[in-house]
């Protein structure tokens, strides 16, 4: 199940009550909960659970944070970064990601989204390729795991040959072959062939990378020497050379491949996310096509007029959904606005996540908690379509 239907089934998950804590937190791959986590847990999540006041909810967030409890001493999978917990009154929906997450704590009507559309972005399913002139391996991140998708080998340009006997042997043919100082003419046969054969093999490699592209696997990481990577690009699309990436190759310490391509991944959503701001910056400046706080973005959500939503994890923008109609209003009023039927409590940024993920018509960008520009907007802003 990839994360879309993950969050796809959290939003049909059976009611977990009125009132549920989403909590997310970094427990780095150990199998045992972290002293920061822990002590997150008992100062942020337990102590505003089990404080409540208004007394509707008081019962309900008790019995969520005994849930969670529940959950936290059993036993969390040894290669788990981010643990994600929804808990309410009824039950508890869990997710153990190897992507790390923050240490975090919502409480609101639904379990809060946010926290794995922001993972989805920073993680994106992504291609690695390898390759020399023998083999080139292609290997697909997905969320902390990074699996075989596919091998070529050069000896067999026509086939598909994934680490059968075949391909074994015709790599051992070949690495024989140009050991073996062959002179003259029959060297620059065997060189040509050679050539062939690699150019196959990338042929065959670049289909498989589109492939995997065309089901939603993108960007490209490819390691090996920059100055071998035209070989390759070449053979593929415009829309995919755009987002190839090289990956620095394994240092002295030997990092692994699957670090590498995180931390890769990580500067790649910062970069994004950067410009992404700039560009609301300069419509802010040139004073077009932009709206800022929750009441401006619930009209255009509205009206189906948001290009770019920009939220931050961290503020869940409160406002208020008219169960009649589907209004949404920033505040918090107690009728709606538009036909005066009841309303309920929700977290704008949620009701507008949802909808981008069923429509989606817009993009979301996610801005870092350290940036208090966007908390002091109320926790959104938006660019506006033409
Ligand atoms: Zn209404």
């Amino acid at each position: 199940m990839d994360l879309q239907e993950r969050i796809s089934a959290l939003g049909a998950a059976p009611d977990l009550g009125d009132a549920v804590a989403t909590v997310t937190l970094d427990v780095s791959g150990s199998g045992i909960l972290p002293r920061e986590a822990a002590v997150f847990l008992r100062d942020r999540v337990y102590s505003r659970l089990e404080r409540v006041e208004r007394a509707a909810e008081s019962d309900q967030l008790r019995r969520a944070a005994a849930h969670i409890r529940d959950y936290i001493s059993s036993s969390l999978k040894p290669e788990t970064e981010g643990l994600y917990l929804a808990a309410g009154a009824e039950g508890l929906e869990a997710m153990e990601l190897r992507v790390p997450l923050r240490n975090s704590v919502q409480v609101e009507s639904s379990p809060c989204i946010a926290p794995l559309v922001e993972a989805g972005q920073r993680w994106p399913r992504s291609l690695y390729v390898r390759f020399d002139d023998r083999r080139a391996d292609i290997m697909e991140f997905d969320l902390g795991i990074l699996a075989e998708v596919a091998t070529h080998v050069s000896g067999h340009p026509d086939s598909d040959v994934e680490r059968s006997a075949v391909g074994a042997a015709a790599v051992r043919h070949g690495m024989r072959l140009s050991g073996s100082g062959v002179g003259g003419d029959r060297r620059d046969r065997f060189q040509q062939s050679m050539n062939a054969g690699v150019e196959g093999m990338l042929r065959q490699a670049a289909r498989s990378i589109l492939a995997r592209r065309g089901d939603g696997a993108s960007p490209i990481f490819i390691e090996g020497k920059p100055r071998r990577h035209d070989a390759l690009v070449r053979h593929l699309t415009k829309g995919a050379r755009a987002d190839i990436h090289l990956l620095p190759a394994t240092g002295r310490k030997g990092e692994p491949a699957l670090r590498r391509i995180m931390t890769a991944l990580e500067k790649r959503h910062e970069e994004a996310v950067e410009l992404q701001v700039l560009e609301l910056q300069s419509h802010r400046a040139e004073g077009g096509r932009f709206v800022l706080g929750p009441e401006g973005m619930a009209q255009a959500l509205t009206e189906g007029r948001l290009a770019r939503l920009f939220v931050t994890a961290d503020h869940p923008a409160p406002g208020v959904r008219c169960s009649n109609c589907a209004g949404l209003f920033a505040g918090s009023q107690t009728r709606c606005t538009n036909c005066g039927g009841a309303v309920r409590r929700v977290s704008l940024r949620e009701e507008a996540l949802r909808r981008s993920l069923g429509g989606r018509t817009f993009d979301v960008t996610f801005v870092g908690a350290s940036k208090g520009w966007l908390t002091e907007l109320g926790g959104m802003a938006a660019l506006l379509k033409r």
